[in-house]
């Protein structure tokens, strides 16, 4: 039977690099392991990252690291800014986004595939349909894993740039009300993001459709954290409160019968009307794509944060994969 590799003390870890720093050669799999100094951290290298961009666009930081892209489920932001934050930082990257033509057609089990790319790569963002999965496979390989979301289960480096997108845009955290509004009990990246935001003094609105409540299990868990949560099925009673209307799209790929989708996917839609009830120092987010829950006609309206927000992305998977290499 194959044995797990403690990866912080493997035989293995490339000389020169900071062992002892924060993080280094970690897998990054659940916003659990965070505590708000970790914050602190990552984003004020995020923001670092930020200013190295704007200023010299690409530099050397992980020049000559390679990264493995394995996604067995579709994406657009998450693959394409974790592959413009290596290169940005000097490295190169190992797409695998069709894992229809990789080896995994042919019966691959997922251990083995991460084992094959540890053999090429200094680090492997994985994305896999199953709860649980990228923790599985990060068992199985000395390298470190980051999870790009596990089905339903959570998507940490989306809720690490939500929570920088919302510093960065009002300055703070602590006092302010999040209404987390569509499909909340598929959308992993509300999953995470309560959970993260249950570190801070906030205030959780949760509005969906009957038939997708925030699950029991986070809403248990956020609790522990005396954090206050309300539960929604209209946004008329929060939406003048809100401080980030965090929306999200009714998940159908989730659904067994597509009937049930059909019945919920238009119940909440935000326009420019909807907005009028809104506050003037309120930010929009969705972790995107939109498949129709807010209007075009929002994008002008400047509380509307999903464009910038996905540029903070990309600052935070630059910082993030300087610091699980050691060179932060
Ligand atoms: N892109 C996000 C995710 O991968 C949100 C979504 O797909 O609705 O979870």
């Amino acid at each position: 039977m194959y044995t797990p590799p403690n990866k912080t003390q493997s035989p293995y870890l490339p000389f020169g690099d900071r062992q002892d720093a924060p993080f280094y050669f970690t897998d990054i799999l659940s916003v659990k392991q965070f505590q708000r100094k970790d914050l602190d951290y990552i984003f004020g290298v995020a923001h670092e990252m930020s200013e190295m961009v704007r200023r010299i666009g690409t530099f050397d930081l992980l020049k000559g690291k390679i990264l493995a892209n394995l996604f067995y489920e579709p994406s657009t932001r998450t693959m394409s800014s974790f592959t413009a934050a290596m290169e940005r930082l000097g490295g190169s990257v190992i797409p695998i986004n069709e894992v229809r033509y990789s080896s995994v057609s042919k019966g691959e089990s997922l251990p083995d595939t991460v084992r094959t790319l540890e053999c090429y790569a200094d680090v492997i963002v994985l994305r896999h349909p199953e709860v649980g999965s990228v923790a599985t496979a990060a068992k199985f390989t000395r390298k470190p894993i980051i999870n790009a979301g596990d089905g339903i289960g959570e998507h940490p480096t989306q809720a690490l740039l939500d929570l920088f997108t919302i510093l960065e845009e009002l300055g703070h955290v602590d006092g302010l009300t999040i209404t987390m509004l569509g499909d909340l009990k598929y959308g992993r990246t509300v999953h995470s993001l309560s959970r993260l935001l249950s570190l801070f003094d906030v205030k959780l609105n949760y509005v969906s459709p009957k038939i997708l409540p925030m699950p029991e299990e986070v809403v248990k868990e956020v609790a522990e954290k005396n954090i206050v949560q309300k539960q929604y099925n209209t946004l008329d009673p929060v939406l003048a409160e809100t401080d980030v209307l965090y929306v999200t799209r009714v998940q159908k790929e989730r659904f067994e019968d597509l009937d049930s989708y059909e019945k919920v996917r238009n119940e909440f839609i935000i326009s420019p009307e909807v907005m009028k009830g809104a506050k003037e120092k309120m930010i929009v987010m969705h972790p995107l794509p939109r498949v129709g829950e807010i209007t075009m006609e929002v994008d002008d309206d400047p509380r509307a944060a999903y464009f910038r927000q996905m540029e903070y992305g990309l600052y935070v998977r630059m910082a993030l994969l300087a610091i699980v290499l050691g060179k932060a």
